[in-house]
Formats: structure tokens, C-alpha cells, sequence
């Protein structure tokens, strides 16, 4: 690129300033990301302003919960993330190895020190200027900042005024503000012996190699009773005071129904009505499994949204009939949740279809986790680069972690935030001495589809931040 190119890139560059709303792990890493390849950026945080009830510090980048930015292995989920992250010069990585604290496998920190020392880089680098403010408006204070684009990352626990803003703007009914999350299980890890596939009310497909959309969990009458009272005594999460617990009826969490009468769950999510056994006979009550992906590496416990605690969850959970050594992709909850139908509201580089100069960044986009809501940050403020220079959005494919959770949220018929795991990539094939090998094969798909993710990721990174831009 000539001279003179090279300084109308950087006046372009210096005219398309940024807000980014919000200063959580995604608004802080995409400011960052910006700021770092010579954009300006405006970055508006109500917390000092106006605190939720989950903030207890003043600083950015609060880990308002666990202290884990979880697994390191690099053939695990969050392992993949963070190499993809890094690539892209993770602020939140980069923090979080200065302020890491001893936790085995998992990146763990002193959350304290890790958001003082965020607050500092951003503070520090000259293109970044903070506002303390509650941002109600985003078009109007980008109009008074001069800023051409804008971020929104305000989170999980979204102000009211912003969301009022957002459901009148780019979301209509397409906006969700709390969410209860039914667990979901390696399909590689259930007794299948003690299981069997039929969808409701219909005939068991006879064709060979065709199976019903539905795996069955059947329980007599003792197991029911038992299982009921697990899920009474059960230790539960205690609802926050911002979490005003106001439950659909159609979508009741299965321990609040197995507290209001030991039937209650047997005429609902656990009903066997249409779901005969193979021989013929009817059981007492069921779990239903439905197919998370095509592949069928996970099942979502259909109707079981719960309050449990983790641990309780796993515990109760295993005494499923085909659920004893069951491993658990994601965990069930019931929390105050702001994000949006992004399938219906978002083009693919997450800025809005309604404003194209809106983009979302973070947990409100439809993912959940800190590292995950951390890696869209990076994602958005990567497509916003590129756009500020001219380049059009780059689909980041599936096989990738940060590509597979943006496909998961773009292509979700029914919104649930997800974290990442490998039931959200595409299954690698396996062969047949592979699958063959019981004890491994989930080990094997692991460290397959991981080394398939990093060799697309590495092809794919020279591509996705223009070459010209750099610091
Ligand atoms: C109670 C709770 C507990 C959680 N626990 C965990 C956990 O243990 N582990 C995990 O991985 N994930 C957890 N999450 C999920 C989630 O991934 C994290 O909340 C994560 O911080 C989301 O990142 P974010 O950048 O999207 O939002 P946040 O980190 O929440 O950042 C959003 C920022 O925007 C600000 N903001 C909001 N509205 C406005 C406004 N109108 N104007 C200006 N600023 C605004 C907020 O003050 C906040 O600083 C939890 C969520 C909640 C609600």
C-alpha cells in the first residue's frame, strides 16, 4: 500500500470513532481491540453512576460470581476459546494470566486485582475515553461523542432505560428478559440400555437407521416418588434481590413443580402419556431427551429449567435411569437474563438489521460465560475494523469455537444462552478402529475436533484483521 493510501486509511480511521456501551468483559475487550489498531473509542459504564445489585466493586470488568475463567486444556471448550482469543490479543487473557491465582487445570483469578488492572490499560491508552454515565440513548450520546459506530455490551443486567431503548428500537418482541436454562448432557456418556428413542403420540419409525427425535428416560412408580423427593430437599440457588422470580406457568422449573405436589411433574414435563416402552406397557413417568444438534452428541432434559445448585443438579440428575455416569455439557438456571432473538434481530457480524451501525457484543447476544461474552467483544470489534476499512464481514466457520458459538446464536430457533462446548461444533467422523475404542472415542472426538478448530483458526486469522492495520 502507497504512502498516500496508507494516510487516507488512517483518517478514515481516526473519523470512525466508536461507543462501546457498557464496560463488562466484553465492552472492555473490544475497546481495547479498537484502541489498539488506532480507533477511537467512547466507553460509557453506568456502574459508578448507578451499581446493580451483582456489582460490588467500582471497577471494569467485574467477575460478579465465580473467579474461574475456567479450563486451560487445550483440547477443551474454553481451551479452544482462549487460543482463538489470544490470537486476537485478548485483554481478558492477558489480565487474567498477570492476576491468576492456583487452580489446577482452570484460569482462575483475584478478581479484584484483574478488574483494577483492566481498568488500568484502558484508562491508560490515550484512545479511549471513559464516561461514568447510565446511557439510555445510544444514538444520541454517539451523535454528541462523534461517533459513527456503536457497541452495545451492557450485559445480563441491562439498565432498564437501555433495554426499554433496545425493545423499541432494534428488538421489538424479539428480547428476553430472564432465562431458565435446562440442563444439557454428552449423549456419549447415558447407559443407552436403559433408554429408548419414541417421540410422542407417533409410531416407532420402522425404517433402519431412523430413529425418533425423542430418547425416553422411563421411571416406575418408586424411582418417580424418590426422584420428586431428591428434587424437594435439594439445595437451591437463592434468588438475588434483582431477581424478582416471576415464572412463566408453561415454563416452570421441575423443582418448584415437585414442591407444589408429588403428581404435579408427572402431568407435565415428566408425563409418559404417548411414550409406550417397547413391549407395549406405559411407565409411571418420564424423562424426555431432545436432540441438541443434528449430530446428536447432546441432549437437552426437556421442561427441566431448575434452580438446583451445580452440584445438587449433578447429583439428583444421575439417579435418572441412564443418567449414572452422566456428564453434563451445560448445567440448568434460573437467572435475570437480557439478550436477544439474535437470529431474528442480528445480521452475522451481530450488528443489527434494523441499524447496521449497532452492533451487540457479550452475554446479550445469546451467549453466556465470561470468556464467552469476553470472545464476542473481540469478534464484533474485529468485524467493525474491518468495515471501518473498507472490507466486508467475515464468517468465521463453525469448526472454530468463537465461529460455533456465533453460528449457535444466529441459527437457535428457541434463544437459550449457551457456553462453549463441543456439542455446539460439528462432529468429526471417526474411524472404525476409533469407535471401537469405548474407553477413549470421547477423548479421540476431543482432541480431533480441537486440532481440526486451530488448524482452520490459524488459516483463518491473517484474514480476518486487515493486514495494513496493526500496532
Ligand atoms: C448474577 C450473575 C452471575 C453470573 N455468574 C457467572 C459465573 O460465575 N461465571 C460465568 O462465566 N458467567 C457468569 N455470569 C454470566 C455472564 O457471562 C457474565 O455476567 C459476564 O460478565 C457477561 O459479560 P458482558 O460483557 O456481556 O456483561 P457484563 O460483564 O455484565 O458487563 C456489562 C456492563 O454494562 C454496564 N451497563 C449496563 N447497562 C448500562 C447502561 N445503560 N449504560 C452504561 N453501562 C451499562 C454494566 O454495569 C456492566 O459493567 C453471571 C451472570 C449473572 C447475571
Amino acid at each position: 500500500m502507497g504512502q498516500n493510501a496508507m494516510n487516507s486509511a488512517a483518517e478514515s480511521v481516526t473519523n470512525n470513532k466508536v461507543l462501546v456501551v457498557g464496560a463488562g468483559l466484553a465492552g472492555t475487550e473490544a475497546a481495547l481491540f479498537l484502541a489498539r489498531h488506532g480507533i477511537k473509542v467512547v466507553l460509557a459504564e453506568s456502574k459508578k453512576e448507578k451499581p446493580n445489585p451483582a456489582q460490588k466493586i467500582e471497577t471494569m470488568a467485574e467477575l460478579v460470581c465465580t473467579n474461574s475463567l475456567k479450563s486451560k486444556d487445550p483440547n477443551s471448550g474454553h481451551g479452544l476459546l482462549k487460543h482463538e482469543m489470544k490470537g486476537l490479543g485478548s485483554l481478558v487473557l492477558e489480565v487474567g494470566e498477570m492476576t491468576a491465582v492456583p487452580a489446577g487445570d482452570a484460569l482462575a483469578v483475584d478478581r479484584v486485582a484483574f478488574s483494577e488492572k483492566i481498568t488500568e490499560v484502558i484508562e491508560n491508552n490515550p484512545l479511549i475515553e471513559v464516561i461514568n454515565k447510565e446511557v439510555s440513548n445510544p444514538e444520541v450520546l454517539a451523535e454528541q461523542m462523534g461517533c459513527g459506530h456503536i457497541i452495545i455490551a451492557s450485559g445480563p443486567l441491562t439498565t432498564t432505560p437501555l433495554e426499554q431503548w433496545m425493545v423499541g428500537t432494534v428488538a421489538k418482541e424479539d428480547f428476553y428478559f430472564y432465562d431458565a436454562i435446562a440442563p444439557v448432557v454428552d449423549a456419549d456418556s447415558l447407559d443407552y440400555s436403559k433408554l429408548y428413542y419414541k417421540d410422542r403420540h407417533k409410531p416407532v419409525p420402522e425404517e433402519e437407521g431412523i430413529e425418533a427425535d425423542y430418547l425416553n428416560a422411563p421411571m416406575n412408580k418408586e424411582q418417580y416418588e424418590t426422584f420428586i423427593a431428591a428434587l424437594v430437599e435439594a439445595e437451591k440457588v437463592p434468588a438475588q434481590n434483582f431477581e424478582d422470580y416471576k415464572f412463566f406457568e408453561s415454563c416452570l422449573p421441575v423443582d418448584i413443580m415437585a414442591e407444589r405436589g408429588v403428581d404435579t411433574a408427572r402431568f407435565s414435563c415428566m408425563k409418559p402419556i404417548g411414550l409406550e416402552l417397547p413391549n407395549g406397557e406405559l411407565p409411571y413417568a418420564c424423562v424426555q431427551l431432545r436432540k441438541e444438534n443434528l449430530e446428536g452428541s447432546a441432549f437437552n432434559l426437556v421442561g427441566f429449567q431448575t434452580r438446583l445448585k451445580y452440584p445438587e443438579q449433578v447429583r439428583v440428575f444421575r439417579t435418572i435411569p441412564g443418567f449414572e455416569k452422566a456428564s453434563f455439557l451445560h448445567l440448568g438456571s434460573v437467572h435475570r437474563n437480557t439478550f436477544l432473538n439474535a437470529r431474528k434481530v442480528l445480521n452475522w457480524d451481530f450488528s443489527a438489521k434494523a441499524k447496521p451501525h449497532i452492533y451487540f457484543a457479550g452475554q446479550i447476544t445469546g451467549v453466556e460465560g465470561y470468556t464467552e461474552s469476553a470472545s464476542i467483544g473481540l469478534y464484533v470489534a474485529s468485524q467493525i475494523l474491518r468495515k471501518i476499512h473498507g472490507h466486508e464481514p467475515i464468517l468465521w466457520p463453525k469448526e472454530t469455537a468463537i465461529g460455533a458459538l456465533v453460528n449457535y446464536v444466529m441459527t437457535s430457533e428457541k434463544p437459550r444462552p449457551s457456553n462453549i462446548n463441543f456439542g455446539l461444533l460439528p462432529t468429526v467422523s471417526l474411524t472404525k478402529e476409533q469407535r471401537r475404542d469405548r474407553k477413549n472415542r470421547k477423548r479421540i472426538k476431543k482432541r480431533l475436533a480441537s486440532e481440526r478448530a486451530r488448524a482452520i483458526y490459524d488459516d483463518l486469522l491473517p484474514r480476518v484483521i486487515p493486514e495494513f492495520v496493526g500496532t
